[in-house]
């Protein structure tokens, strides 16, 4: 994926989240917004406070960089207990997990990300040390296989996932709650964008922290990348400080433009508007023509072009709306009602 691409992508590679990690809330009062979330949070840790034990299992289900992995270090923290971190593809095996439970001191947090990415065996395995804090560990292969249980201290986990629909049934039902995060709202993101800039150490006026927040996809993780990148313009070109002239120059070199599209997204429309007259059009072909994976035209560019009404999946293909014929400075074409979508029977595989 290009690097201009890569601004505006949710999620964070290792060094990404070294430099996350000064800036992580680490309580839940210096957690901004997700109000519903954090209240109901709240209630289930002082509960399990009160009682002197573990709290329940708990799923955090939402969009990369919402804050998922922030708020199970803030239950580990809140509880006063150490934090185990790990992946659902970093556990292939079942002894792989296995390992890891057996080795856990009690009540300390399991925090497992990508959890619907876990293998199968070690899913399973997952169960019986949820429900009764015990594994059975098998040793040898074949006939002779014998089931060896092994107790476990109790244990918090907290699961993860960008997708709680591939999640089995089995699994989520044995989590006690599950907190939906939802995109932040504007006056949220500017909350954070000035904590951040004083974690940083970074002026910043108001207007130009709105300018920031106002252009990051409504994601924390993108909010702090553009604050790094405006300060690296704020202290090449200006005097370090951030005001709004400074904001917007900045988020005009790296290509974010008032929406928060990158080059990439407005490729992506630019290609359905020009080339394909604003679709339908296979994703395949869509990709080929901008020289882009389909991967990273489906799973980069289309969920935030869908969110914003830029764009709609259909089954014949990808359609434009008028919105993104307006945005991209365009005539909108008389075929397209005014503020939706193209007007063709049966694009929707409804009866034409
Ligand atoms: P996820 O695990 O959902 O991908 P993270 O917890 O890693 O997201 O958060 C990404 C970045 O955004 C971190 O640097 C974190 O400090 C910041 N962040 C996330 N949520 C908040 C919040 N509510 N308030 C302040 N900063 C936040």
């Amino acid at each position: 994926m290009s690097s201009d691409s890569r601004l505006m992508d949710a999620g964070a590679d290792n060094e990404e989240r070294a430099a996350e990690a000064a800036l992580r809330p680490k309580s839940l009062q210096d957690f901004v917004g997700q109000h519903k979330v954090c209240e109901q949070l709240e209630l289930v840790l002082h509960a399990a406070r009160k009682r002197g034990g573990a709290p329940d299992h708990i799923l955090l289900a939402g969009p990369p960089g919402l804050g998922k992995t922030t708020l199970s270090m803030i239950i580990a923290a809140e509880m006063g207990v150490p934090i185990r971190i790990t992946s659902g593809p970093a556990i292939q095996h079942a002894g792989d997990l296995a390992a890891i439970l057996s080795s856990l001191t009690e009540n300390e947090v399991l925090f497992l990300d990508e959890i619907h990415r876990m293998s199968r065996p070690a899913e399973e395995m997952l169960y019986m040390a949820m429900e009764d804090y015990r594994v059975d560990v098998i040793v040898g292969k074949g006939p002779g296989a014998t089931a060896i249980p092994l107790e476990l201290p109790p244990f918090t986990l907290v699961g993860a996932t960008t997708r709680s629909g591939l999640l089995s049934a089995p699994l989520r039902d044995r989590f006690g709650f599950t907190g939906h995060m939802e995109f932040y709202e504007p006056d949220d993101l500017v909350r954070i964008v000035r904590r951040s800039a004083r974690l940083l150490d970074v002026g910043i006026a108001d207007e130009g922290a709105a300018e920031i927040a106002s252009r990051s996809r409504g994601t924390p993780r993108i909010v702090n990348r553009l604050l790094r990148r405006v300060r690296d313009y704020a202290e090449v070109r200006s005097d370090g400080r951030i005001s709004l002239d400074v904001a917007r120059a900045a988020l005009e070199v790296y290509e974010v433009d008032e929406r928060g599209l990158d080059r990439l997204d407005r490729a992506v429309l630019g290609a359905l508007l020009r080339l394909f007259n604003g679709g339908p059009v296979g994703l395949s072909t869509l990709a080929v023509a901008i020289g882009e994976e389909t991967d990273t035209v489906e799973e980069v560019a289309e969920p935030f072009l869908v969110r914003q009404g830029l764009l709609a999946r259909t089954p014949r293909g990808r359609i434009a709306t008028a919105a993104a014929w307006a945005h991209l400075g365009m005539q909108v074409p008389a075929h397209i009602q005014p503020g939706g979508i193209p007007n063709q029977p049966g694009l929707f595989g409804d009866a034409p």
